[in-house]
This record gives structure tokens, sequence and C-alpha cells, in this order.
């Protein structure tokens, strides 16, 4: 029997790597033998997880972390009609059946089908669906057939693993976002957060053609990493106004397109250390966008945060400045980005070398048992995206 380990949720700021079950073709009492199980090739810290290792959701001590995933198929279910043993695949987070409503509209993000308590399911999160994460040596994935995404070349795209493994969440969130934000050929765009999604989202507006990319945030470290490939930068810890730090980019204090890669933990104020408004970036963009411009929002905003002072906060209820966005008629994208909808097209931008995906995150590569180290240090606001290697295979 083999053993399978995993990073595993254990309380407010604290992850461990423990033993953990060997998957099974199935949830609990439902059966999966429209699944496969995989070993697991590679695994991504997100800022999402964060969001919960920083105790600011509801999710219970106990569970297994990680819903980017990058795999070799091991075993199929009875079910998996078209994808083999020995693929190399990478696994959309969210999960999705590919037979309701939603699925067949091509909204895989919001599947009615695969979590009993609301539309939409993920590895390893709270809130959606129970199903384990795969920040683990092994990982059942359901409904194989329909969610994942086989590299054509097993060889090659070893070769590029280091930037196919952002394929399974940052890169399509991030080009979501810019394309829900409206990007083309010669946008004036502004990327709120220097994050890996930030940086992702920026690395996507350069792809789809963008004229300027300006990315803000306290970080300087990852402010000045952006700077490495083409991206305009604004420090928000300086006393000049954000409208008046893009007038001193582009001339007008205002831009067609807005990302906000930040989501309900956003900070405001002075200085890397100023206090949490969870409205700002959205109050930012109605203020700095065009009439008339779309506003991007993939950073995550919460039902429950268990973990803020602002009582209305607590249940998500923000402060937002709502009539200035009716006024100038923006429109507004929230949301998981629908992975499905995008991964192909960004995996060939990869294998055909358009985009450098892991060099505009800044990737590291560590150690199952490392990943403690690794949440640590992004939390701190390392300028850096850790990537788990849990069989040695990358590094
Ligand atoms: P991260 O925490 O590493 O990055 C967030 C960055 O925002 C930090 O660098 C922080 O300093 C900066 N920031 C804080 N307040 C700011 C402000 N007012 N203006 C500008 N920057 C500010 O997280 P990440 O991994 O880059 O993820 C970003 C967000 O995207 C998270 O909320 C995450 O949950 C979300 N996300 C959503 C999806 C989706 O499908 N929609 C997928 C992945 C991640
Ligand atoms: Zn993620
Ligand atoms: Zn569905």
């Amino acid at each position: 029997m083999c053993t399978n380990h995993g990073v595993t949720y254990m309380g407010q700021g604290k992850v461990e790597v423990l033993e953990i079950n060997y998957p099974k073709l199935a949830l609990g009492d439902r059966k999966c033998e429209h699944g496969v199980i995989l070993k697991v090739v590679s695994t991504n810290i997100c800022g999402s997880d964060q969001h919960m290792v920083r105790g600011r959701t509801t999710a219970p001590a106990g569970m297994v972390l990680g819903h980017e995933i990058t795999g070799m198929v091991i075993e199929c279910g009875q079910d998996v009609e078209f994808i083999k043993k020995g693929d190399l695949v990478s696994v959309p987070f969210n999960i999705a059946c590919g037979r309701c409503q939603n699925c067949k509209q091509g909204l895989t993000a919001i599947c009615l089908n695969v979590n009993p308590d609301r539309p939409g399911a993920a590895y390893g999160y709270v809130d959606m669906g129970g199903w384990i994460g795969g920040q683990s040596e092994y990982v059942m994935v359901p409904y194989a057939d329909f969610n994942l995404l086989k590299f054509p070349d097993r060889d090659r795209a070893m070769e590029k693993i280091k930037d196919l493994t952002m394929l399974s969440d940052i890169l399509p969130t991030g080009f979501h976002g810019a394309v829900t934000a409206g990007v083309t050929v010669g946008s004036i765009v502004y990327i709120a957060g220097a994050g890996p999604v930030g940086l992702a989202c920026a690395a996507s507006c350069h792809l789809l053609g963008a004229a300027v990319v300006i990315i803000g945030d306290f970080n300087e470290a990852r402010l000045s990493h952006a700077r490495t490939f083409g991206c305009e930068t604004i420090n928000l810890g300086s006393d000049i106004p954000l409208e008046e730090q893009i007038a001193m980019i582009v001339g007008i204090p205002e831009v067609d397109c807005f990302v906000d890669c930040v989501g309900f933990e956003a900070k405001g104020g002075h200085g890397a250390q100023g206090e949490e408004k969870p409205a700002i970036v959205l109050n930012q963009a109605m203020a700095v966008t065009k009439a008339g411009g779309q506003i991007g929002i993939p950073g995550l905003y919460v039902t429950e945060d268990p973990g803020t002072s602002d009582k209305a906060a607590k249940h998500g209820n923000l402060k937002i400045r709502f009539g200035l966005g009716w006024a100038k008629s923006h429109s507004f994208h929230t949301g998981q980005c629908p992975v499905m909808k995008y991964h192909r097209q960004l995996m060939n931008a990869i294998l055909y070398d358009k985009i450098d995906i892991a060099k505009a995150v800044n990737i590291e590569v560590i150690s199952l048992q490392d990943a403690p180290r690794g949440y640590a240090e992004f939390d701190k606001g390392a300028a850096k995206k850790f990537v788990i290697d849990p069989h040695g295979l990358i590094r």
C-alpha cells in the first residue's frame, strides 16, 4: 500500500506536513469512477491558501491544502474514457462536472453538482465541497475526462514544467482578470497588487498587447520584480495620491482598465503596515477607471471573515461608493476564474515561447517538507511564487 503526505492546516498561522490517506476514487460515499489518481509533479502555494492560514476564513483545522496541481495519471476509474495512465496533466483548480447547465455554458467555476453548499468547488479549500487538497504526493481528481488538460508531449512539457505549473490557477486567473477588464491592444491598465496573481495579470496584459501596464503595491521587492519585465510601478506607501501617480506616468489621472488582484485583505493608508481597508481597492477602481471602463476583480472577497475587526466586514459587507461606478457606467466582473476557458490557449503560449510566466512570478521550487517555510516566507511578502515538488521530479 502506498503512503501519502500532505500539507495540512492546523489552525491560525500553522501548517504541517502530515501522513494522510492515500486517495480513493470516492469522496465519502460519493463514488468517483469518473476520476483518476495523480502522482503530483508540482503544486503551488497560493495567496488564496494564505487567507485560510491567516485565520481569515472558517476553514477547519485538519484540512489538507492545495488547489494548484499538475500531475501524472497513475490510476483511472472505470468510467474514464480518454485520459490514460502516464498522461501528464494540468488540473484546473475549479472542480466541474461537465454535465450541469453552468458547465455546459463554460461557467466551470460555478458548477452546480460538485458542492452541496453553493455553486463551485475546489481542492483543499473552505466551503468548496470537501475535496481533498493536492499539496501532497498523491491526489484524486474527479470528472477527469472533463477537467484535465493533457500536455501533448510529456518530455517537452517537463522541460517547461516551471511555467506549465501556473496553468492550474494563477496564469488563467491573471489572464481572466485582464480579459474581464477589457484589456486589448493599446490599453492603459492599472493592476492593484503585485503578488503572484498581479504579476501573472501583468504578464497577461503584455500578451494581450496593452500599451502601459501599471502595477501598484506597498511591497517594494515585488514592485522592483515587476519592473524587470516592462511594468510601470506605483509604491502606494508614498504620500502622492494614486490618481496623481497615474497622471505622472500616462499624463491623465485615469486608466482604461483596472484589475483588482488584492481582494478583501487590502491595506490602505501609508507604508507597508497600513491598516486593513477591505473596500479600498474597489473604491480606487471606480475613482481611476475611465467612464465606460471595465473592472476585473479576481481578488477574493468572502461572505464570512472571522479575523476582521470591522463589524460589517465580518459578514462580507463593504463600504463601497457604488454610485460613482454607476455614474461612470462601469462594468464589474467578480468570482473564481473559469480556468478551463483559458488553459489550453495559455499552454500553447507557454510551449511556443510567447510568455515567460515562471520568470514573471519568480518561482522557487521547494520540497514538500519545506512547505511550512514556503508558507511563512510567502506570508511575509516574499517576491516569489513557491512551487512544491513532492517527488523531486523538477529540482
Ligand atoms: P498575495 O497576498 O501574495 O498578493 C496580494 C498583494 O496585494 C500583496 O503584495 C499586498 O502587499 C498587496 N496589497 C495589499 N493592499 C493593497 C492595495 N490597497 N493596493 C495594492 N496592493 C495591495 O496574493 P496572490 O497570490 O497574488 O493572490 C491575490 C488575490 O487573488 C488573493 O485574494 C487570492 O485569493 C485571489 N485569487 C483569486 C482567484 C480567482 O479565481 N478569482 C484565483 C487565485 C487567487
Ligand atoms: Zn490558487
Ligand atoms: Zn457542472
